[in-house]
């Protein structure tokens, strides 16, 4: 069975036709119904239905019956899905044996207890990761009134003979009724019924046997009205998972929870008997005053068709979930938020055939009805990890704000000095252009000289050219005339040069620096402010990316001198030029 996420999905019916009982071959019944093989359908007398799943009888054994039908819904719980399992029939028809309600002695182990252990097999696997919290409660509807099974004063209540047949009624003094409430959610919750903590599948056992008995007791000071009740067991499984969840110690992957919190409840429903309680006679007449019908049953009845028939549903017809206590109890079972399997429970004795019937007919109705489960996420913290994020947000843009730390004046710094580096790279550039037009060509051309020019732009090439435009003549002179006067102003030339480059060197440095210091400061505000990491990272990259265009120029540079060099200039000029340029290499390299 697959439940899909957050799309609509239909109730699943399946249908468990037990053996005959001792009683009714004792009556020499027959069996009167027919599962059609390898197929989930049944037939009786002329009619068929088709279900999801049909077990018992020729059908699938009914040992498949959990782990096609239930533990997908255990599975969903973990992931935030509710879920439901209500079993329908008759009275005798095996839905207490089918849901395990009561638990006796004996090798047949019903769906509740299955569910339980199933549960607690999943939590112990994930308990490394998740902390879980379990509850359950137990109540019965009886007469439209909800009794408390597992109130400590009932348990002991209903195990005293009280004489007065209403062991149902008693109520300790001061104890406020259970009353379903609708919270602004819409999720419907009972007040003041006994919501048992439990941490052990021992505990959670204990539970059901408490409120079985309280049930059965209460059903024999009653007239066995327990099969006009309704029990309900609801398991509500929260997990939070863990800050520092624990690895699995044999490497395997562990399984990842995708939230934070989630909450979702089990309920587990056995419900009244479906047959109508006719008033006996020989003649088999009903009177209509003899025939009672529960209230619950009928509303449900009344539900389901409201919720699977198609033409109502698009009409938007009304649902009557106030009808009774049993379907605003289960409001969210029918038409809702859970997953929801129905059971129907089947006697295939001959002298049921009528009630059979009429089980797989309401049954075959359920199938019509289309849940909506979703995820459910505590709203808190919901709302905590949205808070959360705008907080990260506001922060990045205070610090963005203020300028404090790695602000933006910082960043506008250090762009400018980029700007000054690439404009002294263009000067140095410009100036061995011309040194080297002058020692390979007429140094006289004057197009040669404009072209020169026209690299000029900015305050820093301004600042350059004014420090070096004398020598610039000078050299030109001396490499035209190679008189030894004018090699001593070669020299100069080249002295100047270098302490210019020397100067780059530095200033790369600083800025190489400053790049790490605010690399760092950006690693520190990571965890934290994610919008502030994208903000700088972003910003990082282009400083990176104009640094790797200065250095891009420099090397350029000091290929080009050394081309110079090689092509005719003094060995002693040369070898001081490129022990300058070599020690500029080393500091910016030593600095990125
Ligand atoms: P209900 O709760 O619907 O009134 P029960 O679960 O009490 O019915 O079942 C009535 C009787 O039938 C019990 O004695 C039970 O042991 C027996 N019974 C029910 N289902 C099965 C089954 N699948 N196989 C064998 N016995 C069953
Ligand atoms: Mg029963």
């Amino acid at each position: 069975m697959t439940m899909e996420h957050g799309e609509d999905c239909c109730v699943k019916v399946a249908v468990h036709a037990r053996p005959l009982i001792g009683d009714e071959k004792l009556q020499g019944c027959k069996d009167c119904v027919t599962v059609v093989p390898g197929k989930p359908q049944v037939q009786i007398g002329t009619h068929s239905f088709t279900f999801d799943h049909v077990y018992g009888s020729s059908g699938t054994p009914s040992t498949a019956m959990f782990d096609e039908c239930v533990a997908p819904l255990v599975e969903g719980l973990f992931q935030g899905y509710n879920a439901t399992v209500l079993a329908y029939g008759q009275t005798g028809s095996g839905k207490t044996y089918t849901m395990g309600t009561a638990c006796k002695e004996g090798t047949h182990v019903g769906i509740i207890p299955r569910a339980m252990a199933a549960l607690f097999d999943k939590i112990e696997k994930l308990k490394n990761q998740v902390d879980f919290q379990l509850r359950v409660s137990f109540i019965e509807i009886l007469k439209e009134e909800v009794r408390d099974l597992l109130d400590p004063a009932t348990v002991a209540a209903g195990k005293v003979e009280n004489g007065n047949g209403h062991a149902g009624k008693l109520s300790v003094p001061g104890k406020p009724p259970v009353q379903i409430r609708e919270g602004s959610n819409g999720v419907i919750t009972l007040s003041g019924s006994t919501e048992v903590h439990v941490t052990t599948q021992k505990e959670m056992t204990t539970c059901l046997e408490q409120g079985s008995l309280s049930r059965a007791t209460g059903s024999t000071n009653m007239n066995n009205q327990s099969s006009r009740s309704h029990a309900i067991f609801t398991i509500t499984l929260e997990q939070m998972r863990k800050a520092d969840p624990i690895m699995a110690s044999d490497g395997m992957p562990i399984e990842e929870m995708n939230d934070d919190y989630l909450c979702a409840k089990l309920h587990l429903v056995d419900l009244a008997g479906s047959e109508r309680a006719k008033r006996t006679g020989s003649d088999g007449l009903r009177f209509k005053e003899g025939v009672h019908i529960n209230r619950g049953l009928l509303a449900l009845g009344n539900v389901i068709s409201a919720l699977g028939d198609e033409k109502k549903r698009k009409e938007g017809a009304h649902v009557p979930y106030r009808d009774s206590k049993l379907t605003r109890l289960l409001q969210d079972s029918l038409g809702g938020n859970s997953k929801t399997v129905m059971i129907a429970c089947i006697s295939p004795a001959d002298i049921n055939a009528e009630e059979t019937l009429n089980t797989l007919k309401y049954a075959n109705r359920a199938r019509n009805i289309q849940n909506k489960p979703i995820v459910n996420r505590n709203p808190i913290a919901d709302e905590m990890k949205r808070m959360r994020q705008q907080l990260e947000y506001l922060q990045a843009e205070l610090v963005l704000a203020r300028g404090g730390g790695v602000g933006s004046d910082d960043v506008q710094g250090l762009r400018e000095r980029i700007s000054w580096l690439e404009h002294t790279n263009e000067d140095l550039c410009r100036e061995l252009y011309g040194l080297r037009n002058h020692v390979h060509s007429d140094p006289c051309e004057p197009e040669l000289h404009k072209t020169v020019s026209g690299y000029t732009k900015g305050e820093g090439l301004k600042r350059s050219l004014q420090s070096t435009e004398p020598f610039d003549v000078l050299m030109t002179d001396s490499v035209r005339e190679g008189n030894p006067k004018d090699i001593d102003d070669e020299v100069a030339k080249e002295w100047e040069h270098t302490m210019l480059q020397d100067s780059l060197g530095k200033e790369l440095n600083e800025l190489n620096k400053q790049l790490e210091k605010k690399e760092s400061e950006m690693k520190g505000y990571g965890h934290d402010t994610v919008a502030l990491k994208q903000h700088f990272g972003k910003k990082l990259m282009e400083l990176e990316e104009e640094k790797r265009a200065v250095q891009k120029e420099r090397d350029r540079l000091l290929a080009e001198v050394e081309s110079l060099n090689a092509d005719g200039q003094t060995h002693k000029v040369r070898d001081a030029q490129l022990q300058k340029l070599k020690t500029f290499e080393a500091q910016v390299n030593g600095s990125s």
